[in-house]
């Protein structure tokens, strides 16, 4: 563990916390099995001398600031992080002026499981090329120079060369293991609606029953819902307990984004996704 980090980290949320500038700071402590970490929320110098960081720190802690509209909070972002407060800012559910952001410069983190931690790096740390937070009020911690490869989609383009019969039937297996839990939706930055569609009853888009059918339409019409919003968090896949592969829907669908509009979520606060914009010209046959 970086100590000298870590009392940066701590020293920073106890000055925040002191001086009344937020009222709570979102960040990392040791998880119970003294491996791992787990979420914290401080809202005291005492609570704040437990906040930690290194390898194991992988949860996108962007999701909490939307349960805390209203109330000045602070937050650890890593670099990937950090295009979840873009995406939340450009979609305007976030106040800038309510978010204290502590940027952590990042050196990847590894893949865990409860009380074992490997040495392997996770598969999105591999591609990532951000060596900051692009947006931040204070930075802790060195900014690193990568080595990483930009993303080749290597599994995405095998997974196009199958025929769509093979596909049906792969995606048909995985989708027929979902148990509906839901914790994909939820851990989501990007999944706020007040109501979900999953769970309106008028128009029913989706039987509550769990089933392929329901689940695929489950899964479908969520993945397209993150076209052009999801920022590669890998939060869903993580937290899946059925360990079904979103991240080979959500990078497909973050590859033809960016081929056919160059554009990649959460880069820029200010660029609206391509879905959320309309032009006339794009409808000719609206007329003036
Ligand atoms: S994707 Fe990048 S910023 Fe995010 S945890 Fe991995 S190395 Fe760190
Ligand atoms: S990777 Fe998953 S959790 Fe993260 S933004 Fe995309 S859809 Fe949401
Ligand atoms: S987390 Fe996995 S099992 Fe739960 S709803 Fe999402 S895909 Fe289905």
């Amino acid at each position: 563990m970086d100590m000298e980090l870590i009392q940066q980290i701590r020293g920073k949320a106890r000055s925040l916390l002191e001086e009344g500038t937020v009222e709570g700071v979102i960040g990392y402590e040791r998880a119970g099995d003294g491996v791992t970490s787990r979420p914290l929320f401080a809202y005291d110098s005492s609570a704040a001398e437990r906040l930690i960081f290194d390898d194991t720190c992988t949860h996108n802690l962007v999701k909490y600031l939307l349960g805390k509209r209203g109330k000045k909070m602070a937050v650890m972002v890593k670099p990937c992080d950090s295009r979840a407060i873009n995406l939340l800012l450009n979609e305007r559910q976030i106040d800038r002026d309510k978010v204290f952001i502590i940027g952590v410069g990042c050196p990847g983190v590894v893949e865990t499981e409860w009380n074992h931690k490997s040495e392997t790096l996770q598969a999105r740390c591999r591609s990532c090329l951000l060596t900051k937070p692009l947006v931040y009020d204070v930075l802790l911690g060195r900014e690193l120079a990568r080595k990483a490869e930009e993303e080749t989609y290597s599994d995405i383009l095998e997974a196009e060369a199958e025929s769509v019969v093979s596909r049906r039937e792969f995606w048909r297996e995985q989708f027929s293991r979902c148990i509906r839990c839901y914790a994909c939706r939820q851990v989501c930055p990007g999944c706020y609606c007040p109501v979900c569609f999953a769970e309106q009853l008028e128009p029913l888009w989706v039987g509550i029953r769990i089933a392929p059918e329901e689940n695929t339409l489950w899964q479908t019409i969520r993945t397209f819902h993150l076209a052009g919003r999801c920022i590669g968090c890998n939060e869903c896949e993580r937290v899946c307990p059925v360990d079904i592969p979103l991240s080979l829907l959500n990078r497909k669908l973050e590859k033809d984004v960016k081929e056919l509009f160059a554009f990649q979520a959460g880069l820029d606060p200010e660029e609206p996704p391509p879905f959320a914009t309309f032009r006339k010209e794009e409808m000719p046959e609206l007329g003036e």
